[in-house]
């Protein structure tokens, strides 16, 4: 049969099930988002401290501009001639904030996730990954060399003794974590992990705070800033795609480490270096993340907000975060429940298979620090 035939049927089949997926033409209007004529407040971005949608900002930052200072390009990877001077001041700026040797800047968190682990393991290598960890990490481990075992989501017990069974057999086992999960909002407990690790000392620790980055800890630096363990994870990862405002990847690291990637990481070697103004953004954002505590603070209360109507509502609600599924389970119902809150002017949206798993359908509310609690009392009203 025609390869295009086959793949129209298997389309018409997810169209059946509530399961295709489209892009979506919306128009951004700041923090609201406008479709079909309709303008509606944006609970899907992951612009989590509402940086993106913040006018003054920017025109700060163009007003510091020159035509000479704004490069669009940077024509080239990092390894030849693509490593403009700003990759220094942005990843000197992260070691710092971090308090530790080094930091490495990727073109994002795919690139990030799809290159580290592959470099860094053989066939010696185990990996040891939470079951939920995001599809970037996946592909990652499916790129890899190493052998990779999944233990049930946020289950140290089943860790600790795939730990003891293989810890003599692998030259290094790496455990592999999300601190903030992507679709149930929940936490990995991070100390918890280092005890683990520390226990041997061919074991490493790698933690995507892609989530958490902006978000958690006093001074925005994630979850291992929160938990008071930042020096003790080996691979501390997180994007500026999501509450940093702007584009990237980093990995915060020891000046080893740092150095065996940029010898051996493909997605760092074989790609054009992110744009140098894209850096400078960046950088202008990290500068400043201090400066955002108001926004964690109010992030941190509408959630609370949210997360109580959700669980008074009898949905199973194990969010510690800003991030909030209601989970509603079949996909056609949770469409409808969608389109329901968009009428109200509240664009959500559905999450459906194979993201989350079968009869686990759900809305992903994602919350945004220039959010009103007024605006969060009104979507509880039509829950
Ligand atoms: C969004 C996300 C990524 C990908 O980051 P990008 O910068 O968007 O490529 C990686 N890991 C996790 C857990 C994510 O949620």
């Amino acid at each position: 049969m025609n390869p295009l035939t086959d793949w129209a049927r298997e389309l018409a089949l997810l169209e059946g099930e509530g399961n295709l997926r489209r892009l979506s033409a919306i128009h951004h209007r700041g923090r609201e988002v406008e479709a079909d004529g309709k303008v509606m407040l944006n609970l899907s971005s992951n612009d989590y401290l509402g940086l993106a949608a913040n006018l003054p900002l920017r025109t700060e930052f163009l007003q510091g501009l020159t035509p000479e200072a704004f490069l669009p390009s940077s024509s080239s990877s990092r390894l030849l001639t693509g490593n403009f001077d700003i990759y220094d001041r942005l990843e000197t700026l992260i070691a710092g904030l971090f308090r530790r040797e080094s930091a490495l800047v990727f073109n994002s968190g795919y690139h990030m996730n799809a290159g580290i682990l592959p470099a860094v393991c053989d066939a010696r290598t185990l990996i040891l990954a939470d079951k939920l960890v995001h599809a970037s990490i996946i592909d990652g481990i499916r790129l890899s060399a190493a052998r990779c075992i999944r233990y049930r989501h946020n289950r140290y017990d089943q860790l600790e003794q795939l730990l003891v069974a293989n810890q003599a057999g692998y030259d290094k086992i790496i455990i592999v974590t999300e601190s903030i999960f992507s679709m149930d909002g929940d936490e990995a407990d991070l100390r918890h992990l280092v005890a683990l690790k520390r226990q041997y000392d061919n074991v490493l620790l790698y933690v995507d705070e892609a989530h958490a980055v902006g978000v958690r800890g006093v001074h925005g630096l994630g979850c291992a800033e929160e938990q008071d363990c930042i020096a003790d994870i080996d691979f501390l990862c997180g994007t500026f795609g999501k509450a940093l405002a702007s584009v990237g990847g980093y990995v915060v690291c020891s000046k080893t480490i740092h150095d065996y990637l940029v010898n051996k990481m493909r997605t760092l070697i074989f790609t054009t270096a992110l744009p140098p103004i894209n850096l400078q953004w960046s950088l202008f954002i990290l500068e400043r993340l201090d400066c955002f505590a108001p926004q964690r603070e109010r992030l941190r209360r509408t959630a609370s907000l949210l997360k109580g109507a959700l669980t008074d509502r009898g949905y199973v609600c194990p969010s510690t975060s800003h991030i909030l599924p209601m989970t509603i389970g079949d996909s056609g119902d949770t469409v409808l429940k969608a389109e329901f809150l968009q009428r109200k002017g509240f664009y959500a949206l559905p999450v459906r298979p194979p993201t989350v798993p079968e009869g686990t359908s759900r809305i992903r509310f994602s919350l945004t620090g220039d959010m009103a609690e007024e605006e969060i009392k009104n979507l509880i009203e039509w829950l």
